[in-house]
């Protein structure tokens, strides 16, 4: 066994690795670029050295970088951990030249499954069920055209050297082919420098089953059962779960032993994925099952594999690339559970899922299940590198509590001020269609609004908000003196530019959390933060004078008991946004309300001098159009 190891990657999964490293007693190294000075993975490591600045090219993606490090901190072995360099055959084969242990698979495996088309040829080869359609090298328009044409739309145009998502493009009708293939292609050559193309029936109600498969030096292959990773947002995964809801034994022999065929046609040694792509419209058969590519690294979504099976992969790895033989045999490899991961990313759904960066200022995953991540509390997160903040993962006995407690993770992780899919996350493992396991990889486009959707908050939201405000506020000394005035018993707290005045002692009783509402909060920067079902809401204490203090119908209510003691317009009057529309005095201070947009002072209620209540309507401002 190797005694030291240099993990070639960042974030969670080189986290991830050196955790079963130490557990190993295995000395463990990390690299980092300019960014990641002082990320977690340095921290956790008992090593670290600096590789270059921040972009990955010339950092995590310079091989010769990576070697000279293991060289000089003396590291026998290199684990890629995925992306990166992981599928990189060159790469491997330089850490072997420089006479150290990689761990994965032989350099010739990585290239043989590589390419999309040489891959489906070789599986085609070994028997293993592969998508219909068109490999060959002729790849004239009119010869790639005449093919879609046979197979019959849609069809999917997919670049040869394509990854990630990237470099496909559907094509419903024969007219529209010609115009795909030319920004396929396009995409293909700046992206992979590779403009070949594949073309694939498209399959209807597809489900993506993978399949985790095992080798070792002695020529031992096992699977490890599927994955289903069908919940997917534009191509990328986002929920994945083992086993695959309705697979049967028969069909799941028929897919796994199809995978280990696979593994076996290439020599497999170590940790690898063989993606299938399954036409779901009738649940799962297994003479509807197609080969669609090979991972030849360890993947995203391995945990789910390591709950039902009790395998922890990464020592696998490290076993069998130190040579020796798989720590078990096929027949000692069960299902226990269900599993289920989630993946926890910095962007925002509300803004088309842009990537949300900056210092997590709060980063508290409130769960006890188990969690996948490289960013500790006040980590950045940075615009270099993947968004993904984390991955949890829940093992139960059955799919049902699985989802349950992994909605109810995910929605009280407390991530604030960058953005999550939290909420998103959670919406999507409560939809009804996803708990009836009716998924396919079309679920997410077809109800991203609903998926998105922050709902309003509810009365109990306001109340609990109202009361953890009240209870933070600092009073004053006038505060809550009362001579002939009433006492301030209401508050008024705004939520994205609306605002409410709550009777505070509607907040306390009954307790607005009291019934289950699930709901964590913290202060930040003069408000407080709710997080319900993964949903950030940020409630402020509503600043009196500022002018918030009005509804978004413009409606200009009087956050306080107190006393008129100038109006500044007239009925009828054009106001601009922000000017002054009546002064008010409350609680000995003065409080200028001002006009919430352009427009015209519809309703005039008081005059100079009035008493008013607390929520008095006093203007009505209307549009101007
Ligand atoms: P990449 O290498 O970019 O990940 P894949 O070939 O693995 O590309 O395909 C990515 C995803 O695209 C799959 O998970 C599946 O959702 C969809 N897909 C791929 N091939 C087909 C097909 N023939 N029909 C329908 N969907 C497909």
């Amino acid at each position: 066994m190797i005694k030291s190891l240099l993990i070639a990657n960042r974030g969670e999964i080189a986290c991830r690795v050196i955790r079963t490293a130490r557990r190993m007693g295995i000395r463990t190294v990390a690299v980092y670029s300019d960014a990641d000075r002082n990320s977690l993975h340095v921290r956790s490591a008992d090593e670290a050295v600096h590789i270059g600045p921040s972009p990955a090219r010339e950092s995590y993606l310079v091989g010769e970088r990576i070697i000279a490090a293991a060289k000089a901190t003396g590291a026998e072995g290199i684990h890629p951990g995925y992306g990166f360099l992981s599928e990189n055959a060159e790469f491997a084969q330089a850490v072997i030249d420089a006479g150290l242990v990689w761990v994965g698979p032989k350099p010739a495996s990585i290239t043989a499954m590589g390419l999309k088309d040489a891959a489906k040829a070789r599986m085609i080869a070994a028997g293993v069920p592969v998508t219909p359609g068109y490999l060959g090298d002729d790849q004239s328009p009119d010869r790639l055209q005449a093919e879609a044409d046979a197979i019959g739309y849609p069809v999917l145009i997919k670049a040869v050297a394509g990854g990630g998502g990237k470099g496909m493009r559907r094509v419903e009708r024969a007219e529209d082919f010609a115009e795909s293939l030319t920004s396929c292609r396009r995409e293909a050559a700046s992206s992979f420098g590779d403009d070949r193309v594949l073309i694939e029936k498209y399959i209807l109600s597809p489900r993506h089953i993978e399949v985790q498969v095992f080798g070792d030096s002695h020529g031992n292959v096992v699977h490890l059962f599927e994955r289903d990773c069908s919940l997917q947002r534009r191509h990328q995964k986002v929920i994945e779960e083992a086993p695959a809801p309705g697979m049967d034994e028969a069909t799941r022999e028929a897919v796994c032993g199809a995978a280990v065929r696979a593994a076996k046609a290439v020599d497999y040694e170590g940790a690898g994925t063989i993606e299938f792509i399954a036409d779901g419209s009738e649940g799962l058969r297994a003479d509807r099952i197609w080969f669609m590519e090979m991972n030849t690294r360890l993947q995203v979504e391995h945990p789910v594999t390591e709950e039902i099976t009790g395998v922890d992969l990464v020592e696998w790895q490290l076993r069998v690339a130190s040579g020796e033989v798989l720590p078990k045999r096929q027949d000692e490899l069960s299902i226990n559970g269900w599993a289920m991961e989630a993946r926890l990313y910095a962007e925002d759904p509300a803004k088309g899922f842009l990537p949300s960066i900056g210092r997590l200022e709060i980063l508290d995953f409130n769960t006890s299940e188990r969690v996948e991540t490289g960013v500790g509390s006040s980590d950045e997160i940075s615009t270099f590198y993947d968004p993904m903040i984390a991955k949890l993962i829940v093992h139960r006995p059955d799919r049902d509590e699985t989802i349950t407690e992994l909605a109810r993770a995910v929605g009280n992780i407390m991530i604030w001020p960058v953005r999550t899919n939290a909420g998103f996350l959670h919406a999507a493992l409560t939809h009804q269609d996803f708990l009836a396991a009716n998924v396919d990889t079309g679920f997410i486009g077809k109800n991203e609004d609903v998926l998105i959707n922050r709902p309003n908050p509810s009365e109990k939201l306001w109340l609990y908000a109202a009361r953890e405000l009240s209870s933070n506020f600092e009073w004053t000394p006038l505060n809550g003196f009362r001579l002939n005035a009433p006492y301030y018993d209401r508050m008024a707290i705004g939520l994205d530019g609306t605002s409410r005045s709550v009777k505070l002692e509607s907040c306390t009783f009954p307790d607005p959390l009291s019934g289950g509402l699930n709901v964590s909060s913290y202060e930040s920067a003069g408000g407080l933060v709710v997080i319900h079902h993964g949903h950030g809401y940020f409630f402020k204490h509503q600043m009196r004078g500022t002018g918030q203090n009005v509804q978004q119908d413009g409606a200009i209510l009087s956050p306080m008991p107190g006393k008129v003691i100038s109006v500044d317009v007239a009925a009828g009057q054009t106001v601009t946004k922000g000017q002054k529309l009546l002064v008010l005095e409350a609680m000995k201070m003065e409080h200028a309300l001002v006009a919430p947009f352009d427009g015209i002072v519809a309703e005039l209620n008081v005059e100079a001098g009035a008493q008013v209540q607390v929520e008095a309507v006093l203007v009505q401002v209307t549009k101007a159009d």
